[in-house]
């Protein structure tokens, strides 16, 4: 095969040689050939001879202009072969045809003044002859060094040619040798083999699952060593590259104790070791932390099996390095945390936000009740009640119902604050609200107009029903004491009655008035009611 492979590639060389050889050849007798062509063609037949005797035999313009052209291109051609390599002989013809061209040009000028003064062509033939025949020879001489050059050339190639196409016939001729050859080899080689095979099979097999298995170890991704009396006998490229080692051969060197494993590692390594070495247990899974080469930490999942190795007890150790593994948990157990906390915190957040709100809503319901209230006594301010009035006229307007409304007037409050003091006044006024809020129904609305006067409205009340009202509540407030730390006080009060009328868009009107008749009151002796129609039927009456 490799005979043929030889053959076939010397022939290719030879071949590529010639085709170069060719390339170079041609190139230089084409270009050669070319000039030796137009040479021809501007000297000979059609070219320039021949155009010089049609002008003298008949001078015609157009062959004095042909003629013109046939001896610049003639001149130009030979300028360009004096520049190729040439041979004395070649050097010589050109010499020969240049001088013949010269002679032409000569020769055509002595012609072209004859034609021109209307000379007659005999004559002018036998002022102008020229002897071609050194032009006619050059060209001869050319001709035969252009063969000279290019035949050799041709042949050589020819030559090489001929040797290739035979190297590749031999080539070919040889193939079937050689396959056969190869075939009986084969064939030979295959019996050898088979014979070995049958005569020793057992430890073939043996051999073969041998390398096999470590092939697989050293192939294994995962760090494979295994330990013989606490000696590293074996490790893998794996277990090189995970624990920061360049070879296999400086860990073999290194110590499985004290260069793979921090001290607070060793205790459980060695306990695990023990386990498999008392045949306890066939193998031991776990994770651990294992130190690298430059003395940084890894996380590992651990696997221990107890082998024979070369007919001893040992064991192999895997290592898979699991530090991304654990990192992530890590990170997410933390992750986890920080969500907890944050959790909490707005939990926590969110329970005082509430209480905040809980606060806030009941701060601005004291507050309204503050702005609504007056701070002495605890009943409704002037404005508020007011308001109360206000509502109170809506709702008259739909469902059109009666409202009274009362004016309550301390009688001689002066002189309570002049005798008791203004505090003992105070609580006059304070227990005057609370028997009057006792005694009035829930929708009946009290206010302090100000200083000891007092209004109270009534809605869905008659007049008739008012005045009821009001005199029940002038004697109970008559009967009710303030007590001071040695006896108690009683005081009275006026009151006037008064209707809201159809008319009355708010309440102060009718407080006008209830305020009248509770004039009339004070007028009649005080500690009274006046209704105020009744006031101002007495007063026209009067
Ligand atoms: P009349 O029977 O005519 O109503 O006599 P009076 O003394 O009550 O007279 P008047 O209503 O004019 O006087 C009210 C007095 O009430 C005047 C003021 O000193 C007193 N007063 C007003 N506001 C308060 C208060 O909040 N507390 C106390 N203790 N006295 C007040
Ligand atoms: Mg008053
Ligand atoms: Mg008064």
């Amino acid at each position: 095969m490799v005979a043929v492979c030889t053959v076939v590639i010397q022939a290719v060389r030879v071949l590529e040689d010639s085709r170069a050889n060719w390339l170079a050849v041609d190139a230089e007798a084409h270009d050669r050939f070319l000039l030796l062509a137009g040479l021809q063609g501007s000297l000979g037949y059609g070219g320039m001879i021949h155009n010089f005797k049609n002008f003298v035999l008949r001078g015609e313009a157009a062959n004095r202009q042909s003629l013109r052209r046939d001896l610049r291109r003639a001149e130009d051609l030979v300028a360009r072969y004096r520049t190729l390599e040439l041979s004395p002989d070649e050097a010589f013809a050109l010499k020969r045809i240049s001088t013949v061209i010269a002679e032409y040009r000569e020769k055509f000028a002595v012609a072209e003044g004859m034609v021109d003064h209307g000379a007659r062509a005999e004559d002018i033939d036998q002022v102008v002859r020229i002897d071609d025949e050194p032009a006619l020879d050059g060209l001869r001489i050319l001709y035969d060094g252009w063969h000279a050059r290019a035949d050799p050339a041709h042949d050589l190639m020819d030559r090489s040619m001929q040797r290739g196409v035979d190297l590749v016939r031999y080539g070919f001729a040889v193939i079937p040798v050689i396959l056969l050859a190869a075939v009986l080899v084969l064939w030979l080689v295959n019996r050898l083999t088979r014979e070995i095979a049958l005569s020793d099979r057992e430890e073939q097999r043996a051999r073969f699952n041998e390398a096999k298995f470590r092939g697989l170890i050293e192939g294994s991704l995962q760090g494979v060593m295994i330990l013989k009396d606490d000696r590293i006998v074996f490790a893998n490229d794996a277990l090189a590259r995970m624990f920061g080692y360049d070879t296999v051969a400086e860990v073999l060197r290194a110590d499985i104790y004290r260069d793979f494993m921090p001290d607070d590692e060793v205790g459980n390594a060695m306990a695990v070791r023990d386990n498999l070495m008392a045949g306890n247990s066939h193998s031991h899974d776990y994770r651990a932390v294992r130190k690298r080469r430059d003395g940084s930490r890894i996380w590992v999942d651990v696997t221990v099996h107890a082998v024979d190795w070369e007919d001893e007890r040992a064991y192999q150790v895997l290592y898979i390095d699991i530090s991304d593994q654990v990192r992530f948990e890590h990170e997410l157990m933390a992750e986890k945390e920080r969500v907890e906390q944050h959790a909490a915190a707005m939990a926590e957040l969110n329970e005082n936000l509430h209480y905040a709100r809980m606060e806030a809503e009941e701060k601005q319901r004291e507050l309204h009740a503050l702005s609504i209230t007056d701070p002495l006594t605890g009943a409704y301010n002037r404005r508020h009640f007011l308001d109360c009035g206000g509502t109170e006229i809506r709702r008259r307007r739909r469902f059109g119902e009666d409202i009274a409304v009362l004016m309550l007037d301390v009688d001689h409050f002066k002189k309570i604050n002049d005798v008791h003091g203004h505090a003992v006044g105070d609580l006059a006024l304070l227990r005057l609200t609370e028997e009057a809020h006792k005694l009035l129904r829930e929708v009946d609305v009290c206010g302090r107009l100000g200083g000891e006067e007092f209004a109270v409205l009534l809605p869905q009340t008659d007049e008739a029903a008012a005045q009821v009202v009001a005199e029940r509540l002038r004697r109970t407030l008559a009967k009710t004491e303030v007590k001071l730390e040695d006896r108690a006080l009683t005081f009275t009060v006026s009151i006037g009655v008064a209707m809201l009328e159809p008319d009355d868009t708010t309440v102060e009107p009718a407080l006008n008035r209830a305020d009248k008749a509770l004039y009339a009151a004070k007028a009649g002796g005080r500690n009274r009611v006046v209704v105020y129609r009744d006031a101002l039927l007495a007063a026209s009456g009067a």
